[in-house]
C-alpha cells in the first residue's frame, strides 16, 4: 500500500518511540492490511508539545481567517480527486459496502467545504454598550489545541466533523482515530499537509484508548476533547477532562425509536426501517432500532421486514450485489451474541436472523444476520442496550401517548424517527420527543448545516452546523472606553 502508514507529529511521520505496532485486520477475512505504529503516553505527549507550540506562536490562529478557509476548501478538493482511493480504504478497513463508503467521502467533503465557506463569515458583534463614549463587541476566538478521539463505524467521517471546524476556527489539534481503523485518516492527514497545514497544527498519533486516549483527555496541555464513541469511555473522558477543566464535546451512543403509525405510507416505513438500521451492519449510532409499530399494522409490518430481511445479500464490501458487510472484529460479534442471547433469555421472540450466517465462504469474516426480535418489552435489556450490531426489536402500542412514552424510555436522546401522513400528529409526537435529531416520514439523514448530537446520555454539544464552530470557539467580550475618566471613589 502506498501509504506512510506512520503517525504525524509536527510535520514529520514517525513512528512510535517504544518501536511498537499493531497490525490492521480486514473484518471481511481477517487478513492484516497495514501496519501502523503503536503510540503511548510518550508519543501522545509529543504531539501534544508540538500543537501547544503551534497554537502558542499564534501564527495559525492570526492567519487571516479567508486564508485558512482557503486551506480547508483544498482539503476537500484533494478529497474529491482521491476518492475512489479513499472510499476503498474505508471499506477495506470497516467492511462496509465500497458504495457506502463512496457516499460517506462525497459527506466528508463536504464538511470540509462547509466549513471552509464558515471560516470568515464570522466578525463579531457589537452589542449596546451600557456606557456612554464606549464600544461593546463580542468575538470569537479558537479554544486553543484540541484533542480529538474518534471510533470506529465512520473512520474518516467523524474525524472530519471535528478536523473542519478546528482547522477553519484557528485551532491546533491531536487526533486519535480508532486503533482497528485509522487508515483513512492516515491519508486524509497527508492530503492536509498537501493543501498547506502547517507543521504542528495537525497531529496524528494511533494507539490504544487506555495510553493514548486517555493522556489525550487528561493532558493539562490540551485545551478542549471532543469524543465521539460510547458512553462507557464518555464518562471516562469526562472525569479525566477535569483535572485542568477542559472543554468538552461529547458525542455518545443511541437507542433510537423509529415510531410506525398505522396511517404511514405502509411500503416506503418498511423499507426505510431496514434503511434506519442495517446500513454498515447496524453499526451506526443512530440506527433507529427500537421499532414502536401500532397494533393495527404490527403483524403484517413485521411480515413485510422478515421476508425483506430473509433476501439481504452478506457478503464482501467490494462485491457489487452486498448489501451488508461484517462486524467491526470478533469481539464485537461476540458483543453482538451476547445481546441476542440475552435477548431471547428475556423472552423476546426471535423473528429472523440471531445466529451467524452458515455460507462457507463467510466464515473468515465477523459475520452475523440481520435479526429481528418481536414482543418486547420496554425493561428488556435488548431493548434498553446499545448492541450497535443488525437487529431491531419491535414493541407495539395503541395510542399515540403510548407512542411517544416508550421513544421516550430511555438512557439515549441522540435521534428518532415518526412515519405518519397526519402532519399535525407528527408534530405533536416529535414535539415530545426528547432526542437531537427527529425525523418525519425519513430517517438517517444528516447533512453538515444541520447540528448533529444528543440529549440525556448521548452526549454534550452539538457537532456540524454553526454550533461545530461554537464548539472550536471561546466567546470574549471586549470593552472599549474611548473617554476614560478618574472615577474618584478611593
Ligand atoms: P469506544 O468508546 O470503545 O472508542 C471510541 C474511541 O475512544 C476509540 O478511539 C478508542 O480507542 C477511544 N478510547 C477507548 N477508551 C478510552 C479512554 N479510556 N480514554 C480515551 N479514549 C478512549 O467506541 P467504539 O466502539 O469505537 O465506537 C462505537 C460507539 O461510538 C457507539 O457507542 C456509537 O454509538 C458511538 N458513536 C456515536 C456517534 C455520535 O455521533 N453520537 C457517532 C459514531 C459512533
Amino acid at each position: 500500500m502506498g501509504l506512510n502508514q506512520q503517525q504525524y507529529i509536527n510535520g514529520k511521520w514517525v513512528g512510535a518511540i517504544s518501536g511498537n505496532t499493531r497490525e490492521i485486520i480486514n473484518p471481511f477475512n481477517q487478513e492484516i492490511i497495514a501496519t501502523v505504529p503503536e503510540s503511548d503516553e510518550s508519543d501522545t505527549k509529543a504531539a501534544i508539545a508540538a500543537a501547544r507550540a503551534a497554537f502558542d506562536n499564534g501564527e495559525w490562529s492570526s492567519t487571516p481567517a479567508t486564508q485558512r478557509g482557503m486551506i480547508v476548501r483544498k482539503i476537500a478538493e484533494l478529497i474529491e480527486r482521491d476518492k475512489e482511493e479513499l472510499a476503498r480504504l474505508e471499506s477495506l478497513d470497516t467492511g462496509k459496502t465500497v458504495e457506502e463508503s463512496r457516499g460517506d467521502m462525497d459527506d466528508i467533503a463536504g464538511v470540509f467545504r462547509y466549513y471552509a465557506e464558515l471560516a470568515d463569515k464570522d466578525g463579531g458583534e457589537l452589542i449596546d454598550s451600557p456606557v456612554a463614549n464606549s464600544i461593546s463587541k463580542v468575538v470569537r476566538e479558537p479554544v486553543g489545541v484540541c484533542g480529538q478521539i474518534t471510533p470506529w463505524n465512520y473512520p474518516l467521517l467523524q474525524a472530519s466533523w471535528k478536523l473542519a471546524p478546528a482547522l477553519a476556527t484557528g485551532n491546533t489539534l491531536v487526533m486519535k482515530p480508532s486503533e482497528i481503523t485509522p487508515l483513512t485518516t492516515i491519508k486524509v492527514f497527508e492530503l492536509m499537509a498537501e493543501a498547506g497545514v502547517p507543521a504542528g497544527v495537525a497531529n496524528l498519533v494511533l494507539g490504544a484508548g487506555h495510553t493514548v486516549g486517555a493522556e489525550l483527555a487528561s493532558n493539562v496541555d490540551v485545551d478542549l476533547i471532543s469524543f465521539t464513541g460510547g458512553l462507557v469511555t464518555g464518562k471516562k473522558i469526562m472525569q479525566a477532562a477535569s483535572s485542568n477543566v477542559k472543554k468538552l464535546a461529547l458525542e455518545l451512543g443511541g437507542k433510537n425509536p423509529n415510531i410506525i403509525f398505522a396511517d404511514a405510507d405502509f411500503e416506503t416505513a418498511v423499507d426505510q426501517a431496514l434503511n434506519g438500521v442495517f446500513f454498515h451492519a447496524g453499526q451506526i449510532c443512530s440506527a433507529g432500532t427500537r421499532l414502536i409499530v401500532e397494533e393495527s399494522i404490527h403483524d403484517e409490518f413485521v411480515h413485510a421486514l422478515v421476508e425483506r430481511v430473509k433476501k439481504f445479500k452478506l457478503g464482501s464490501g467490494f462485491d457489487e450485489d452486498t448489501q451488508m458487510g461484517p462486524l467491526i472484529s470478533a469481539e464485537h460479534l461476540a458483543k453482538v451474541e451476547k445481546y441476542v442471547e440475552a435477548g431471547i433469555k428475556e423472552g423476546a421472540t426471535l423473528a429472523v436472523g440471531g445466529k451467524r450466517p452458515e455460507d462457507p465462504e463467510l466464515q473468515n469474516g465477523f459475520f452475523y444476520l440481520p435479526t429481528i426480535f418481536t414482543d418486547c418489552t420496554t425493561e428488556m435489556s435488548i431493548v434498553q442496550d446499545e448492541a450497535f450490531g443488525p437487529i431491531i426489536t419491535v414493541e407495539k402500542f395503541r395510542t399515540e401517548e403510548e407512542a411517544v412514552k416508550l421513544a421516550n424510555d430511555s438512557i439515549y436522546g441522540l435521534a428518532g424517527g415518526v412515519w405518519t401522513n397526519d402532519i399535525v400528529k407528527a408534530e405533536r409526537c416529535v414535539a415530545k420527543m426528547r432526542m437531537g435529531t427527529v425525523w418525519i416520514n425519513d430517517f438517517n439523514l444528516y447533512f453538515p448545516h444541520a447540528p448533529w448530537g444528543g440529549f440525556k446520555q448521548s452526549g454534550i454539544g452539538r457537532e456540524l452546523g454553526k454550533l461545530g464552530i461554537e464548539e472550536y470557539t471561546e466567546t470574549k467580550h471586549i470593552f472599549h472606553n474611548l473617554k476614560p475618566e478618574p472615577i474618584n471613589w478611593f
